[in-house]
């Protein structure tokens, strides 16, 4: 029977699990509550029904479903920038997670606010 070779695992690693526990716990309330509020999902969805590719990918002329709904700007709990549909971008996990560790002081790193210039562009897609 093939058994499946031991996977490496350096001391301290934390599960995945548990770093969105904590990830979690560290975010404030208010952005926690208006994500899980039941407008969020609705509209999320809404939104990357109308926008199904990633626009970062895009930009690298490649073609990925996007399944990330993006604040372009951080809202940090800020309902007016939270849900200002202009500042949302439909994006890949990859790119979203790309952004995230530059942006939101992933890895460790503290936050940071320079972010890429934004582009609009609008995104024309028939779906027929
Ligand atoms: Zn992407």
């Amino acid at each position: 029977m093939p058994v499946r070779p031991p996977i490496h695992r350096p001391v301290g690693r934390r599960e995945k699990r548990e770093r969105d526990q904590d990830y979690a716990r560290q975010r404030d309330p208010v952005s926690r509550a208006l994500y899980r509020s039941k407008r969020w999902r609705t509209e999320r969805a809404a939104f990357l029904h109308d926008h199904p590719l990633c626009v970062e990918c895009e930009r690298h002329d490649l073609i990925r479903p996007a399944s990330v709904v993006d604040h372009v700007d951080p809202h940090d709990g800020n309902e007016t920038v939270f849900w200002d549909r202009s500042r949302w971008q439909a994006l890949c996990a990859s790119c979203h997670g790309r952004k995230t560790a530059s942006s939101d002081g992933g890895f460790g790193n503290a936050r940071r606010y320079s972010q890429a210039p934004r582009e609009s562009k609008s995104l024309t897609i028939s779906m027929t």
